[in-house]
């Protein structure tokens, strides 16, 4: 049991605290709604060591886990959704989320197929070998069981009040997972982001497959970009990130995330003038030191391949199966 959480109120009922995980992007943060029902926003994975901290976080805040009402899953990655079922099953909470959580955490038989029928097709289209698809496939299994299934309640659409806590609104934030919602409060200008925009790392826009089977996958770099311009607009005067530190300067922050895929953009763009190369290559050439974060990797390479085709910068080609992509 830990002895001290780092309590924080960023502002007008919202309490704060850090819960570990075993991910290489370290802790995640979740939050605490106060008012007529108290919501807890974002659970941390599953692990006796997140509950723990769960636990001594509703004690720290001056809460009893019986006083939770309602949890919101910002997104379903097993980070901020792990611990979902437990709580609902130990406190009776209701869990409210996008449509999509909602498949991906019911995972029933009919999705995971079509889940794992996609990735395999995007790996070999990337120019993997079967024996390292099998092994991404094998290490994502893995992966899942910080997670743990778990039905949603109600599910929450763009633009929708917040039950209970009527000054935030739903705001749906596609990119980094096609499930990703924000909530905003338009009285101080205050946006809870989840993974959408974070301080410290750029976001991941991950390749994802549509909750409806053999829908054609969406290009989340492309849509990620938009959603940042759509984001950029808005007045935040707080950003409250899934991950690390608040963020008061989201128009700088963004313009920063732009530059950065400008400047990955023309190195692509290089190294395709030299000769042609498959999504895979290009993924081993960006990121050498990366190599055993391949999904990680292809999804950012393959993103960028998306939008750079989109914009008539490089041209794709496949041969046998694999895409190949010169300029
Ligand atoms: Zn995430
Ligand atoms: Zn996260």
């Amino acid at each position: 049991m830990p002895n001290t959480i780092q309590l924080e109120r960023p502002c007008r009922d919202v309490v704060s605290f850090a819960i570990p995980t075993p991910f290489p992007v370290g802790d995640v943060n979740v939050y605490l709604l106060e008012g007529d029902r108290l919501t807890l926003i974002d659970t941390g994975p599953r692990t006796d060591e997140a509950w723990d901290v769960l636990i001594s976080g509703f004690q720290a805040a001056g809460y009893r886990l019986s006083d939770l009402k309602q949890i919101v899953l910002t997104h379903f990655h097993e980070d901020h959704t792990g611990l979902a079922y437990r709580l609902r099953q130990e406190t009776g909470a209701k869990v409210l989320a996008h449509p999509g959580t909602a498949v991906w955490l019911r995972e029933e038989p009919w999705f995971v197929e079509w889940r794992n029928r996609f990735f395999r097709d995007l790996y070999a289209r990337a120019g993997l070998l079967p024996t390292q698809i099998e092994l991404i496939m094998t290490a994502y299994q893995a992966l899942r069981t910080f997670g743990h299934p778990c039905e949603v309640d109600e599910v929450l659409a763009d633009g929708a009040v917040l039950p209970s806590h009527p000054d935030w609104r739903v705001v749906y934030t596609p990119g980094h997972s096609q499930t990703q919602l924000s909530l905003y409060r338009a009285a101080d200008q205050t946006m809870i982001l989840a993974d959408h925009l974070i301080a410290h790392i750029s976001s991941n826009a991950f390749l994802e497959p549509s909750v409806r089977p053999d829908e054609e996958r969406v290009k989340p770099l492309i849509q990620y970009r938009a959603e940042l311009q759509k984001l950029k607009r808005l007045p935040i005067r707080l950003g409250l990130p899934g991950h690390g530190e608040p963020i008061f300067e989201h128009a700088a922050l963004i313009d920063k995330r732009f530059e950065s895929q400008e400047r990955r953009g023309e190195t692509i763009v290089e190294l395709l003038a030299e000769r042609e190369r498959t999504a895979l290559e290009l993924a081993l050439e960006l990121f050498p030191k990366h190599q055993d974060q391949l999904p990680l990797v292809l999804s950012e390479t393959i993103g960028h391949l998306d939008w750079l085709e989109a914009e008539g910068r490089i041209t794709k080609t496949t041969r046998d199966g694999v895409d190949r992509f010169s300029a």
